[in-house]
């Protein structure tokens, strides 16, 4: 969660945006906290898990596999074995000779494909008659006649399998399967050193692969860190794909072009208002101090200091209102509606601007009255600011005109003036904040606020504004606003 905790101004939220850990972020409701974990760190660990476990069940797998493989191949020879002595028993027709049976017969070797077995026949009395020379002791008794099992016989694990003879002896085979277990071990160490290497090779790959792969961010939160208020020229410099980083580098040098405009414009604004307000100021210090050495018994002194000093003040007040309305902009304003008539607005702004400009035209041609549900002091401010501005960037003898009437069912109040016109470059910045078209034509006129007042005003009301101008004939702002339904009447009781 991302939040710009205070309201110091830019340089506070540049500070938020640079910082580096926006990563990991976490707010607690008593203390803020920021906790930083390295994303390479993590990523690298997730990769060598990931490795290992699919490493380690694979070769478990493989081993219980080979296991089985080898454990029924050591079973099916034991089981040979016996079908193949009792075969040569038989053969031989060596009923009561069975210690004349070679149990060490190369062929039994052969036919089992086994190299070690271990037989012995045994007689019915449970006598040893002959045993394979592989066999150093006699095979434990009692005598097991059955298919092959698992059983441990002198210290190794072997498959045991029996089977009778004719004349009630009977022949025991035993299958050792030290092979087996000496090859599942070799087999287990090569795994667990697969593992290991594995886990080495994440460890060192991922870190560099992720190290690589999170380059873009550790410059961008370079960059953020190198940015300061005094030097939001930075870039990040954007190569390669136009992948999911590349985006959030673009993403980042768009806001930083927002931020760089943004506290220009305030420089320019603070420059501006500064200016403005100390040639006021300085006036006021100068009649005040001509008033106090000559005024008390010069009338005309008196009278000419009073008039300067009502004009300073009037332009005083109207910086300052300027920037309250500006502050009550940025908070929300609340809107007071209330049906007003456009035509009575109008008519109203028309006087003051006959007052103010007796040399200019002014003009409205007769208008029925229009209803829309505004807020009539802040609805006042903004129209107020497109005829001002038609007086002020006049000529002294230009032509103002005012309409109001209805366009496409939507309320409509415009202005049209002979004045200067506005190039078609700069149409789409006045009605940006602070934005002053032409400093020198503009000079001491405003602070370049009215129109984005204006808009801001008219917008919240559901409308809109739209200018049209030509250089060196003149412009015409038009306010579009949704009008007001008219009331209804209330529906009448019947009568009884
Ligand atoms: P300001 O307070 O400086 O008048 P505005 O926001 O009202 O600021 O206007 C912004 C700029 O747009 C002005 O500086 C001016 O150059 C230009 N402008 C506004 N209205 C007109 C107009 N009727 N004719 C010519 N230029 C205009």
């Amino acid at each position: 969660m991302y939040v710009i905790m205070s309201t110091g101004g830019l340089k506070c939220l540049v500070n938020k945006i640079s910082h580096p850990q926006w990563f990991a972020v976490t707010v607690r409701p008593r203390e803020r906290k920021l906790r930083v974990r390295s994303i390479t760190w993590r990523l690298t660990f997730w990769y060598a898990a990931i490795l290992v476990i699919i490493l380690a069940v694979s070769g478990v797998a493989a081993f219980l596999a080979m296991r089985y493989t080898l454990y029924t191949g050591a079973a099916r020879e034991t089981a040979a074995a016996v079908s193949t002595v009792q075969k040569m028993a038989s053969r031989q027709g060596e009923r009561d000779n069975y210690d004349r049976v070679d149990l060490d017969d190369p062929d039994l070797i052969y036919a089992t494909g086994s190299s070690v077995l271990w037989v012995q026949i045994t007689s019915a009395g449970g006598r040893v008659l002959n045993r394979s020379r592989t066999l150093t002791s006699a095979l434990p008794t009692p005598v097991y006649l059955g298919p092959p099992k698992l059983s441990r016989i002198m210290g190794q694990d072997v498959y045991l399998a029996g089977g009778r003879l004719p004349g009630g002896a009977t022949v025991q085979v035993a299958r050792p399967l030290k092979r087996e277990e000496d090859f599942l071990r070799d087999l287990s160490q090569v795994f667990l050193l697969l593992v290991a290497g594995g886990l080495l090779l994440a460890l060192t790959g991922g870190r560099f692969v992720t190290r690589a792969a999170l380059t873009p961010v550790h410059n961008l939160t370079l960059t953020a860190q190198k940015i300061s208020t005094t030097d939001l020229r930075r870039r990040l410099t954007l190569r390669g794909p136009r992948d999911e980083l590349y985006v959030l580098g673009e993403t980042f040098n768009n806001m930083l072009d927002r931020l760089e405009r943004g506290f220009h414009s305030q420089q320019d604004f603070i420059a501006a208002a500064s200016h403005d307000l100390r040639t006021p100021v300085t006036v006021i210090k100068s009649y005040a101090d001509l008033l106090s050495r000559w005024g008390k018994n010069e009338p005309a002194v008196i009278e000419e200091s009073t008039e300067a000093l009502t004009r300073a003040a009037n332009l005083m007040e109207r910086i300052v209102n300027d920037l309250l309305m500006l502050t009550q902009v940025d908070a929300g304003f609340p809107l007071q509606l209330t049906p007003v008539d456009l035509a009575e607005l109008a008519g109203e702004m028309l006087r003051v601007a006959r007052d103010i400009a007796p040399d200019m035209t002014i003009e409205m041609p007769p208008a029925s009255p229009v209803m829309v549900k505004a807020d009539e002091h802040y609805l006042y401010r903004a129209l107020w600011d497109l005829v001002d501005n038609a007086v002020k960037y006049n000529r002294p003898e230009g032509k103002v005109v005012l309409e109001v009437g209805l366009r496409q069912g939507q309320a409509f109040f415009s202005v049209t003036d002979t004045g200067p016109g506005i190039e078609d470059e700069i149409l789409p910045r006045i009605f940006e904040r602070f934005y002053r078209a032409d400093r020198a034509r503009g000079q001491g006129k405003g602070f370049g606020l009215g129109l984005a007042l204006a808009k801001s005003i008219v917008e919240a009301h559901g409308g809109k504004i739209e200018v049209e101008s030509r250089l060196g004939q003149g412009s015409r702002f038009t306010v579009l606003l949704p009008r007001a339904e008219p009331d209804r009447p209330e529906p009448r009781k019947p009568s009884r």
